[in-house]
């Protein structure tokens, strides 16, 4: 891999979790940027306002990698594609490469507490990241038309083309069953500045979820993606130099969804399980030996909440406690 011309760093670009409008911060999207190379993870609301508030350029962007197609981490994708010809994406030398997980397959059996509901789309209710960007074309196909015949701009496939992430042979995944199982990491996209590995993991039942690594010359950075407690993502982050992290905070969640209603208690079996408590992150971080932890994707989003400080009380290294726009530069 090339040296990096200005080094590496993170940039967290949004910072909450959960698909609500926020003032206080934007919706979850990290940055991982090499020199002049740029690399982005989940594109949740207002991940490309914050793109250009963080000074970063869309003309440098390389890939991009979503991590699950939970609306928080991916409805900016239909800004990045409609608004990008205007946003520099046309500057880049060939098409962005996006990077995400194919087809679930099935929709996932109701949750215990809710039964069988009736669904959106049943001729195609779980379609994959290539198949989105698909029909984000599709449905905003006036504008791109218009602005194709009419500005004069490039098609958009010349921009961006969008990759259903393939499973190694052998890995016994089954979307609801076996969602992560133990697996190693795999390579899905390497360039002279990069290479980027995905695991699976769990976030039951959205499926697949995936983490992913970004191996460089300054270092190593894991994303976490949206997980629950899962030997996958200690497998990931072994050796790494910086973890970003989701956390939940669980005391928040028992009592903002206390009662005995069925939807209440859907709620709390979901954050609790597919989502990861603050002493687990710390416990998480531990067990990898990474140097520093960022916790990122919080829930609820509140900001100066000290009780997310308690991760530090499993884990000795560097805690972040990640706000917008934070930067923190990898360094060997
Ligand atoms: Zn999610």
């Amino acid at each position: 891999m090339a040296t990096s011309r200005k080094g590496t760093e993170l940039v967290l670009l949004g910072t909450a979790g959960g698909p609500r409008v926020r003032a206080d911060r934007a919706g979850i999207s990290s940055a991982v940027v090499v020199g002049d190379a740029l690399y982005l993870v989940d594109f949740g609301y207002g991940a490309c306002r914050q793109i250009k508030l963080a000074g970063l350029d869309l003309a440098e962007l390389r890939a991009g990698f979503v991590t699950h197609l939970h609306s928080d981490h991916a409805s900016d994708l239909a800004n990045l594609l409609l608004y990008g010809w205007y946003e520099n994406l046309e500057g880049t030398a060939r098409p962005v490469e996006l990077y995400g997980p194919g087809s679930r397959g099935s929709v996932p059996p109701g949750a215990a507490e809710l039964g069988e509901a009736a669904i959106v789309c049943p001729d195609e209710p779980a379609p994959g990241l290539a198949a989105m960007v698909r029909y984000l074309l599709r449905a905003h196909a006036t504008d791109v038309n218009d602005r194709i015949r009419d500005n004069g701009r490039r098609h958009p496939d010349e921009l961006l083309k969008a990759f259903d992430i393939e499973l190694p042979a052998g890995v016994p995944f089954e979307a609801d069953t076996a969602p992560a199982p133990a697996m190693e990491p795999f390579v899905v996209y390497r360039d002279d500045r990069v290479r980027v590995s995905a695991i699976l993991v769990w976030h039951a039942p959205m499926a697949p979820s995936y983490a992913f690594r970004f191996d460089t010359e300054d270092g190593a950075v894991v994303v976490s993606g949206d997980t629950g407690v899962c030997d996958n993502i200690v497998t990931l982050a072994t050796g790494a130099d910086v973890l970003v992290h989701e956390v939940i905070d669980e005391k928040w969640v028992h009592g903002q969804y206390h009662g005995r209603d069925p939807v209440a208690r859907a709620m709390i079996a979901h954050h609790t399980e597919a989502h990861t408590s603050i002493p687990d992150t710390g416990r998480i971080a531990h067990k990898a030996g990474v140097h520093t932890l960022v916790l990122t994707h919080f829930v609820p989003g509140a900001i100066d909440r000290p009780r997310w400080h308690e991760a530090a009380n499993h884990f000795d290294g560097r805690l972040i406690i990640g706000e917008d726009l934070d930067r923190i530069p990898l360094s060997r």
